[in-house]
């Protein structure tokens, strides 16, 4: 089911034509639909069915306030990545005791503030971690609850740059290394063992990596309780895929499935915790932009656009594929084939190429699956301002975040003294 779709020949947004949001808001815009975010969300929590579980929606796919807002409400929790998602969760109306604290670089002052705020868990990636969370809790006079997030070395068949779980990559705790370094845990006065992480990369498109990567972890699980330290939650990372180009990833069904068949078989009855990112944010939010010019070489056609890599960067840093397509769909009828380039100077600033297309200066078009790791990445390269986010709810539009002025651009920035 798509939220974005076109009626009598006009791409939608829910109930909203996208055109009456570019004219209203302007051009580069992204435009998200609740309902999608919302049946994500729900779709997963369903497939659990009665099973004990947690859903930490992962802050950076999309971190937009209303966007972490609106799954707060659902009950949702959070995985993070730095003090700052933390802050946004908080002002968002999230609960830090249902947020999973991740990342390979945490500093001193992250922790202090995490640990501060009591979060679930501060999902550790190295020995060297666990020594200053140690530090960090005891400074603070608590207990800090804690994870370790192994690295199962599976290989998750994606882009390698969206591949973490395999032993060349710099995440997660080594399985050869993890048992000691539970055992290390266990000793500290200030670590409680709560739980065991892993999270193996994104866009994985089979069930078959996740149940490999479960049943490693799972083996690890018992051979810690044999040792008398018990996991009290399991966290299986995010990394679902979904469908920009044509792409069949499991359903939410088939993914909790296979991960309910795999504890079943060990008889295990732990809770599991889910960190999508992607599958909830992906295909909730479409890149709104307006091209500026046609331009025609010898062998290719342009289609030069106002929104470039700094808005929308997964194309020239992945090569990832997104869609695009005419806003109106009653241009002149003729199609051509073009790159749909941006305005920043690099080659690699393509948002596609070869894309058929019936479009002309002025025309608009939609980016889509836009909604994850998309508006999160953008920058200010070639000093262009970020664009505005808008979140459609039925018939209404909501600016979610003004789109940024010129006066931001040099924020914080001086001259030398004369
Ligand atoms: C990025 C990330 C996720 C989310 O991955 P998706 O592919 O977007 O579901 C989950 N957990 C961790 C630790 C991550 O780094």
């Amino acid at each position: 089911m798509s939220f974005f779709e076109y009626q009598n020949g006009h791409l939608h947004a829910e109930n909203i034509p996208l055109q009456k949001i570019a004219s209203a808001v302007g051009t580069p815009c992204y435009v998200y639909s609740r309902a999608a975010f919302e049946t994500q969300w729900r779709t997963l929590d369903t497939a659990f069915g009665d099973y004990p579980h947690s859903i930490f929606y992962a802050v950076k796919a999309n971190s937009n306030i209303a966007v972490l807002n609106l799954l707060a409400r659902l009950g949702s929790g959070f995985d993070i990545v730095s003090e700052g998602e933390l802050r946004r969760v908080l002002a968002a109306g999230g609960d830090a005791n249902n947020v999973v604290f991740s990342g390979v670089a945490k500093s001193k002052s992250e922790l202090e503030f995490a640990i501060g705020k009591g979060v679930r868990s501060i999902n550790i990636e190295s020995v060297a971690e666990l020594e200053r969370v140690q530090q960090v809790a005891e400074k603070l006079g608590v207990v800090a609850s804690i994870a370790f997030r192994v690295n199962p070395d599976v290989d998750p068949e994606t882009h390698p740059y969206i591949s973490t779980g395999m032993d060349k990559a710099k995440f997660g705790v080594p399985m050869g290394a993890a048992y000691d370094a539970y055992q290390r845990a266990a000793a500290l006065p200030n670590i409680q063992v709560h739980g065991i992480a892993c999270h193996i990369g994104s866009q994985i498109t089979k069930t078959s990596p996740f149940s490999d990567s479960l049943e490693i972890v799972l083996n690890l699980v018992k051979r810690l309780a044999n040792k008398g330290i018990e996991i009290k939650q399991l966290d299986l990372g995010g990394g679902l895929g979904i469908d920009y180009q044509g792409e069949v990833p499991p359903s939410a069904q088939e993914y909790v499935t296979a991960m309910l068949n795999g504890v079943k078989k060990h008889g295990i009855t732990l809770p599991i915790g889910i960190e999508p990112g992607r599958y909830i944010a992906g295909n909730s939010g479409v890149l709104l932009t307006k091209v500026e010019y046609l331009k025609h070489n010898e062998s290719k056609n342009f289609a030069i656009v106002d929104a470039g890599m700094n808005d929308l960067l997964r194309p020239s840093l992945y090569q990832a594929f997104h869609r695009i397509s005419a806003v109106e769909k009653n241009s002149t009828g003729e199609k051509m084939v073009f790159d749909v380039v941006g305005p920043v100077c690099e080659s690699s600033d393509v948002l596609g190429y070869d894309r058929e297309l019936d479009t002309q200066a002025g025309d608009l078009l939609a980016v889509m699956s836009a909604g994850a790791y998309s508006f999160s990445m953008a920058g200010n390269y070639n000093s262009r301002v970020r664009p505005a986010e808008v979140m459609v709810d039925d018939d209404k539009v909501h600016i979610i975040r003004q789109r940024e002025e010129q006066e931001d651009l040099i924020r914080g920035e001086s001259l030398l003294p004369e």
